[in-house]
């Protein structure tokens, strides 16, 4: 059904209800002011045009009212994360209650293991996917340290088959035949950062659930780019960043999600913070901690409002986009990318991210055979803003929100020249 032309792709641009979009975004240009073929969604998303309005009524409130801005602002500082959540938890498919935005994505994790990894002398050990993201293995193994576990003894990898790459259910279901009553989390990430697959998350959770362990995801890759309808997967937990997907700016802060389930459970294990405190005695100070009910329980600080109101920016141009629209616009960007990859017929490439559209979200993982980084070079050299991992993989991620068919078009014909 795709067209391999330049024509092809300017009409379906122009036949595109999400077109528009694009031109509410500052698009990176190179030193001649042409737009370069920003295809980095998935490392840093692009700068809403609205944000620096944003952020600029912040500061304005901040110069006129001091801290009386934190209740006489426009939009009043001592709640303003509560102006996030709506809009965040239909990007997840959560309820309102089950979701906050708060710390960065790391912290948000060990917060989580702190509540809902709690091992025991026979039930300790804990599952990843074996090519997770480098900062939660690193959560995952100085967590099973911080219990007295040596990591060789307590994490499992659940791995892909030799020759391949990508991972199979079946093998995490028998990973959970053999170790399910010594494993206690399960601690998935989705969708994988390398790879772009995404996992089949409520068959993942309804498995741990099944051998009684506890069950959450990292979905810096997925949240704004699949729709992971947390609430639905009965997932414990989850964790995200907002800067990938969510175009909220470099180092924003971080979303949680908590089953709704766990919501008013005073056994967990909980790190505590006078943000997480019941709103109506915050400012007593002298009450012992009484948790607010849901995710927001989890909040440890007064949060940073400028990131936020960055954050607050971005999700209120998904809202007028709509998620779903984005999200069946993105199947068919990366459907053309991959059908322009394909009409290649080159053998030196090979996507590694799965051909199921139901298993990827927008990113394409290209594997280049005998290649090393002066490819990745050359094409930035052409104007193409993607993304390296070694050994041989290039990343690139047409985001729906701001990409065009002519993106994907142009990027096709400037990897077949710098291959040739
Ligand atoms: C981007 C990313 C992170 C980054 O964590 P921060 O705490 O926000 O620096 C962690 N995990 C995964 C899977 C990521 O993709």
């Amino acid at each position: 059904m795709f067209q391999n032309s330049l024509e092809y792709a300017k009409k379906q641009d122009a036949d595109d209800t999400l077109a528009a979009f694009r031109n509410k975004f500052h698009i990176p240009k190179d030193a001649s002011g042409k737009e370069l073929i920003y295809l980095c969604g998935n490392s840093l998303g692009l700068q809403p045009k609205i944000t620096s309005e944003y952020i600029k009524e912040e500061l304005a409130d901040w110069a006129n009212l001091g801290v009386e801005g934190h209740v006489e602002g426009k939009h009043p500082w001592l709640p303003y994360h509560e102006f996030l959540t709506e809009n965040m938890a239909k990007i997840v498919g959560a309820k309102p209650s089950e979701v906050v935005v708060m710390n960065t994505l790391t912290t948000n994790l060990h917060l989580m293991m702190v509540s809902f990894y709690q091992p025991t002398k026979t039930k300790y050990k804990i599952v990843v996917e074996s090519d997770a993201f480098p900062s939660d293995k690193y959560a995952v193994e100085s967590q099973l340290k911080f219990h007295g576990i040596d990591p060789k003894d307590g994490l499992i990898l659940w791995k892909p088959r030799k020759g391949e790459e990508l991972c199979r259910f079946e093998d995490l279901e028998e990973i959970m035949q053999t170790h399910g009553n010594e494993i206690a989390l399960l601690m998935i990430g989705s969708t994988n950062y390398y790879t772009g697959q995404s996992f089949p998350l409520k068959k993942i959770t309804e498995l741990g659930h099944k051998y009684d362990c506890m069950v959450g995801f990292d979905l810096a890759h997925g949240a704004g780019n699949i729709q992971p309808n947390l609430h639905e997967t009965g997932a414990d937990f989850a964790v995200w960043c907002t800067y990938k997907y969510l175009n909220s700016g470099p180092g924003s802060l971080g979303g949680c999600f908590v089953h709704e389930r766990h919501a008013n459970n005073e056994t967990l294990n909980r790190f505590a913070g006078w943000w997480g405190h019941n709103k109506k005695t915050r400012f007593n100070m002298r009450h012992e901690f009484d948790a607010l009910p849901g995710a927001e329980g989890w909040q440890l600080s007064n949060p940073p409002i400028l990131s936020m109101a960055a954050i607050r920016a971005s999700l209120d141009t998904f809202a007028e986009a709509g998620f779903e629209n984005l999200r069946k616009k993105s199947e068919k960007l990366t459907g053309y990318l991959e059908f322009l990859l394909d009409e290649m017929k080159n053998d030196a490439i090979n996507v590694i991210t799965p051909r199921n559209p139901k298993e990827r979200g927008c990113q394409l993982s290209i594997q280049v055979k005998n290649a090393d980084k002066s490819l990745h070079t050359k094409l930035t050299e052409a104007g193409v803003i993607s993304d390296w991992r070694e050994p041989d993989v290039i990343r690139v991620a047409p985001a729906p929100l701001y990409n065009s068919f002519e993106d994907v078009f142009h990027f096709s014909e400037k990897l077949k020249k710098v291959l040739k």
